[in-house]
């Protein structure tokens, strides 16, 4: 039987789930679903001044969001310190690690001098050997990194990337306080998890050789590693809050799908040929590591809300009236408990869905079909809602009244026998009629809006037009 694939999500909850987190999340989901393998979720909250609750909430309201599911967990790091311990214990035993008595006030300053003086800032192995204790001091346990020779990193995207020895740092696996460091924790969750694939940032990579060589103290196999490219922003430096949004639940209040993020957030890094839209199944079916590429990748706003826009054009509009629901609420068009004819608005979204490019934007243009006030552009007011389409207005007005059926084609017929009674182009018919109905001089085709609106709100606003034209 082939070797089951088991991956992890390992974030540290000292911030939302930002677009790097989220693209490492994917593609560790991917390559599970992919492999029909395990994906782990794991909380790195060792860090307890900075990792809070709220930050883990905010973590799984994202990846829940995205549609990213676990397997296993969450797991807390914080709630496995004794295996930490009892690991660390074993190297001390073994020899493979030591106590270290230097304060943090001697390395500090040891550091300056070798700074001074361009050597190296590594640890100088001043406890390596000691053979006693130093009374009153209570230690921090170091690794004893080997001195010698390369520790390659074969690495699924990168090749293999070699280290040399001597670089690395006799690294503390435990602080004096007694806790934990993120190089033990890590390696001892990927062990004890049996994780086969480390798949991460690669602002990682220069920590992947000392975890090797604790794998390797702890005689247990190295996982495969794969470190993803860097996320740029336009300027080349890497994105941050300069470039806008960070936060993936940002995305969430902007009115993006989840869809539309997830295909734009692998495709940061990861191709197929030069196909921009995909399914769920085909990204589970078509991703491997393969194509992903070494160069970094350039976060572009305006591709993810163009791609934004081709997920709402492509959504069922009754799927898609009941995700915009929460936003109306939000501008404030209806209230929480307001009711709305589900399949209603599913046709008036159906009329709007080809051009909003967010949530947001389609709240913001059903206001017209759902609010009973509608706002007036003054301009549009002034230039169509005046004595020279009075009489015309009258007309449909009354015209509409006496329509037995209320329909797109009988609108249209009614809308033709007017215009063509007075000699004019139907725009001249259309337009303040449009500006009566939406309170703008852009909608989509009059007659589907006519039709949504339904003949009583219709009638009134034709009444209110009127009464504005002089
Ligand atoms: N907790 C680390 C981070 O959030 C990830 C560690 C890892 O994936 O190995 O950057």
């Amino acid at each position: 039987m082939a070797e089951e694939i088991r991956v992890r999500f390992a974030p540290s909850p000292t911030g939302f789930l930002h677009i790097g987190g989220a693209r490492t999340a994917l593609f560790n989901w991917l390559y599970a679903r992919n492999a029909k393998g395990t994906f782990i979720l794991r909380i790195e909250d060792t860090d307890r001044t900075r990792s809070t609750d709220e930050y883990i909430d905010a973590i799984i309201e994202g990846m829940k969001w995205l549609g990213l599911d676990w397997d296993e967990g969450p797991f807390r790091q914080t709630d496995r310190f004794d295996v930490y311990r009892s690991y660390a214990d074993k190297l001390l035993k073994e020899g493979k690690a030591y106590y270290c008595y230097c304060s943090a006030e001697e390395l500090e300053a040891r550091r300056k001098v070798a700074m001074a003086q361009g050597k190296s800032l590594k640890y100088d192995g001043r406890c390596r050997d000691l053979k006693e204790p130093v009374p009153g001091v209570t230690p921090a346990v170091r690794f004893r990194m080997p001195q010698q020779g390369q520790t390659v990193v074969e690495d699924l995207i990168r090749g293999n990337v070699v280290f040399e020895n001597e670089q690395l740092d006799d690294l503390i696996i435990l602080r004096s306080d007694g806790t934990p460091t993120y190089n033990l924790t890590v390696v001892v969750d990927d062990v004890d998890m049996r994780i086969t694939h480390v798949i991460r940032g690669d602002d990682h990579l220069n920590n992947t050789p000392k975890q090797i060589q604790l794998y390797q103290a702890f005689g247990y196999a190295v996982p495969k590693f794969a470190h993803l490219p860097m996320i740029l922003g336009a300027d080349k430096t890497r994105l941050s809050k300069r470039h806008g949004a960070t936060s993936v639940m940002a995305y969430y209040e902007m009115g993006y799908l989840p869809e539309a993020l997830v295909n734009y957030l692998v495709r940061l890094g990861w191709s197929y040929g030069d196909q921009e839209v995909f399914t769920r199944d085909e990204l589970i079916r078509y991703f491997s590591f393969e194509n992903v590429g070494k160069a970094a990748a350039v976060f572009n706003p305006e591709k993810l809300l163009w791609l934004n826009s081709q997920y709402i054009m492509g959504t069922a509009p009754e799927k898609l009236a009941e995700l915009v629901r929460p936003f109306l609420v939000k501008e404030q068009i209806i209230t929480e408990d307001q009711p709305l004819d589900p399949a209603w608005l599913a046709r008036a979204v159906q009329t709007l869905q080809e051009r909003a490019k967010t949530l947001v934007e389609l709240a913001a243009s059903l206001r017209y079909y759902v609010a009973e006030d509608i706002i007036f552009n003054e301009k549009a007011k002034e230039k169509f809602l005046n004595e020279k389409s009075r009489d015309l207005l009258k007309e449909l007005k009354d015209g509409v009244s006496a329509l037995s059926e209320f329909s797109s084609p009988e609108l249209e017929m009614l809308f033709k026998a007017i215009v063509e009674k007075h000699g004019v182009k139907l725009g001249v018919l259309a337009q303040p009629v449009r500006v009566a109905m939406t309170g703008g001089t852009e909608s989509p085709g009059i007659y589907e809006v006519l039709e949504v609106l339904g003949k009583e709100k219709v009638l009134r606003r034709l009444e209110k037009a009127i009464s504005l034209t002089g």
